[in-house]
């Protein structure tokens, strides 16, 4: 069987593998990523948010996307019956990058996997990781390409970015369900002929259906626009019909999508995602780490996904060069903790998207201009920013907010009736 020897073996070539494989070549490693899937290939996860722009700014990749000429994103909109709640991201509290953009994740991987390759780091497609034997923290990973044939890698260090796969923690059983309830997202790419209708194509839009159904809206450049429907299994449940007579059936169900989507033409058939919610005890261990969506994925309300792989993977990087470097690494301290912190502030907005709480802060009229900034910060990625106390209080301040709004809302309506 073939062997080779790499200073980092790099699992996946989505965005979490690609950052982490070009930071750390950067530094003067060798570094070989292998990716189960021939390139281009369809993933879901298409609307960024800025703070991911930093990463993928170290990581080199800003010009060769720039190149694509993607859709830019300056913002979100939250949409719920006549009432809209209109985000610019340039108006965000933290100071960093105020833009990004909506992508469609085929290419925009393939431009991030075809950057680090003219790089010099070599891209093993479709090539499996089936086996990991660790020895401390040097390791021998069997790999099998698409005809079948093994050999193996030897690597000082693995950076597992292998998203839906879960390599490392499937092999070793590290696995553990979220505490996030199931959820279904039914979703397809659509010809936007009647695009104009809506202030777009420069942000994404989320639409409240009804408690706990949502529905995205991201505008490519190219005039297609990616649609998707989620929320609990039991509301799809009541949807006879394929797939396609389901989704229709969908768009004509809610007054925003009726008129833009009516008899819109798709590009691939609506397809169905479910349970994405998973995660692990830890993201680090001797000889690897887990970044990206194997840390953990929440929901796709927020857009964070890519960005949580993205920010994972270029701190994950500088840790890893570190430790080649014979210096001490401190994994709980320096990458467990920031990395939790990021995926538990998006968790506590996801929580109160579900629960309606957001619903009350967003489409309350005439919101504070600071308050709505700083959440703004969040909804932009700055999820690490403890200067705003909507990321410092993750956990409270949305929920103190929402019942002050509430109660000033009670008390005006009484005196009103008085
Ligand atoms: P991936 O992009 O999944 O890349 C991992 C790579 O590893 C893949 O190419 C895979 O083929 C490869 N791999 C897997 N197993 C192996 C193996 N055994 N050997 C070798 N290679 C392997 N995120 C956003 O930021 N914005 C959104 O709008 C958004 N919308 C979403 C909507 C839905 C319904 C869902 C479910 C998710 C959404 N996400 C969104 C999340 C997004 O899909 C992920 O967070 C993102 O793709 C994670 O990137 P990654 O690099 O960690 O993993």
């Amino acid at each position: 069987m073939k062997t080779e020897q790499v200073d980092v073996l790099v699992i996946g070539a989505g965005p979490a593998g690609t950052v982490a494989a070009s930071i750390i070549h950067q530094a003067g490693y060798k570094v070989k990523i292998v990716e189960k899937m021939k390139f281009p290939r369809f993933v879901i996860g298409e609307s960024l948010l800025p703070r991911s722009m930093d990463a993928l700014n170290e990581a080199g990749f800003i010009d060769a996307i720039k190149e694509k000429g993607f859709q830019e994103k300056y913002g979100a909109k939250f949409v719920k019956g006549g009432a809209v709640c209109d985000f610019t991201f340039k108006e965000q509290f933290t100071p960093g990058w105020t833009w990004t953009w909506q992508v469609t994740r085929a290419d925009f991987d393939k431009t991030l996997a075809d950057t680090v390759e003219s790089m010099g780091v070599p891209v093993a497609y479709e090539t499996t990781v089936t086996d990991i034997r660790f020895n401390g923290s040097d390791s021998v990973t069997t790999v099998e390409d698409k005809d079948g044939n093994k050999s193996t890698i030897e690597a000082r260090f693995i950076v597992d970015g292998s998203g839906y796969g879960r390599v490392i923690p499937r092999l070793f059983n590290l696995e553990k369900n979220s505490n996030l309830q199931p959820r279904k997202a039914l979703f397809a790419h659509t010809v936007d002929k009647r695009r104009s209708m809506a202030d777009e194509p420069n942000r994404i839009t989320a639409v409240v259906h009804k408690k706990g159904v949502w529905i995205w809206i991201i505008p490519f450049s190219t005039g297609v626009t990616s649609l998707g429907f989620v929320g609990d299994p039991e509301f799809f449940a009541q949807y006879p019909g394929t797939d396609e007579e389901v989704y229709r059936a969908l768009l004509e169900a809610e007054p925003y999508t009726r008129e833009r989507f009516r008899d819109v033409e798709l590009v691939f058939e609506p397809r169905i995602l479910q349970s994405w919610s998973a995660t692990t005890d830890k993201f680090y261990g001797d000889g690897f780490v887990l970044t990206g969506n194997v840390t953990e994925f929440l929901d796709p309300i927020f857009s964070s996904g890519v960005t949580l792989a993205c920010v994972s993977s270029q701190t994950a990087a500088k840790l890893v060069i570190k430790k080649l470097r014979g210096e001490a690494v401190d994994w709980e301290k320096e990458y467990m903790e920031p990395t939790l912190q990021g995926v538990n502030t998006f968790r506590s907005y996801v929580m109160a998207w579900y629960e309606g709480t957001l619903d009350t802060i967003f489409f309350k009229k005439d919101a504070d201009t600071l308050i709505k900034n700083q959440i703004c910060s969040v909804l932009a990625g700055y999820v690490w920013d403890m200067d705003n106390p909507f990321v410092k209080n993750h956990d409270t301040a949305l929920k103190r907010l929402a019942r002050t709004i509430e109660l000033t809302e009670k008390l005006k309506s009484s005196s009103e009736i008085e």
